[in-house]
């Protein structure tokens, strides 16, 4: 028997990875919100070949008049994946899709949508942030999930754009669609269901993982951007990644984190610190929330050179 003694920790190693084995085989994960709103819950990681370009939460409303999509995916394969998931609760078309922001995850699902012949909309700036950024997605999508479902995507931008605010009604229920300034991305929009206390808020709250900062970003502004969402006191909240939640939530893992992490880069700055001693800043406080060791460094570089230029 002593020869199988090596082989214990190895077989405890092994029944701990099993259940996150198969919770990364589900993929995309349909959860209900309220009567006819649901969250399709995709990975907090990042984009693979197994999640398509899929690793966000979409919003998937349901009226007596067809369906309403918060965000289109990131591939074509990805958006068929999301529609596969809507056929399991409804027969109805999707009738529109909403474009929430500039991020390949929220966008180049919509041919796929067009070519089953629903309308598109977003806001003007996160249309002219997916035109610029349109080739740079592809290349990083092929890079990441693989050219085979890059060629299958057709970028399509959204046949209606509005500049701050539009109203869109459907089989009765309200969606009121609202670009209030750059949070993750210069076009982000959260969208209102008054009648049903629903916010869809698209990559304005990140809830479980650590949101990014990046380039295309504006952290200041963001904090601003979620006041306004905030104000609305929705019952239930659908992120741009994460499970459906609260505002409780919301505000603990995304403004009180970018509230944390601009206190922490102006201190380290007002104390003399270079940017190239950046990673010395200390956001352990946050480690609990995924993909912290991947981007965290990496968001205080961004917000020490968006510092700078304020
Ligand atoms: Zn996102």
């Amino acid at each position: 028997m002593r020869i199988f003694k090596p082989f214990a920790p190895l077989l405890a190693a092994m029944l701990v990875l099993l259940p996150a084995q198969s919770r990364g085989d589900q993929k995309l994960e349909l959860q209900l919100v309220t009567a006819g709103v649901y969250a399709i819950v995709g990975e907090l990681g990042n984009r693979t070949t197994d999640n398509l370009g899929n690793n966000a939460t979409f919003g998937l409303v349901v009226t007596g008049d067809g369906v309403v999509l918060i965000d289109s995916g990131g591939t074509h394969p990805g958006a068929r994946e999301i529609d596969r998931l809507i056929k399991t609760v409804t027969a109805k078309p999707v009738v529109w899709v909403i474009n929430t922001g500039g991020q390949d995850h929220r966008w180049l699902g919509n041919g796929y949508f067009k070519n089953q012949g629903a309308q598109i909309i977003a806001s003007e700036a996160a249309v002219n942030d997916q035109k610029a950024r349109t080739q740079d997605q592809l290349i990083m999508l092929g890079n990441l999930v693989g050219d085979k479902a890059v060629k299958a995507t057709d970028p399509v931008y959204a046949d209606k754009t509005f500049t701050d605010y539009f109203e869109l009604e459907l089989g009765g229920i309200v969606f009121e669609l609202h670009h209030s300034g750059q949070a993750h991305t210069p076009g982000d929009s959260y969208v209102w269901l008054p009648q049903k206390q629903v916010m869809f808020s698209g990559d304005i709250v990140y809830v479980e993982r650590m949101l990014g900062v990046g380039s295309q970003s504006n952290s200041k502004s963001w904090l601003e951007v979620f006041q306004t969402m905030a104000a609305h006191q929705p019952r239930h909240l659908v992120p741009g990644h994460g499970q459906a939640t609260d505002l409780s939530q919301a505000k603990t893992d995304t403004y009180d984190y970018l509230v944390f992490l601009r206190k922490s880069v102006s201190d380290f700055m007002d104390g003399g610190g270079d940017i190239s001693a950046i990673g010395s800043v200390d956001q352990t406080k946050f480690s609990h929330l995924q993909n912290f060791q991947e981007i965290a460094g990496r968001n205080a570089q961004q917000v020490f050179t968006e510092i700078e230029w304020e």
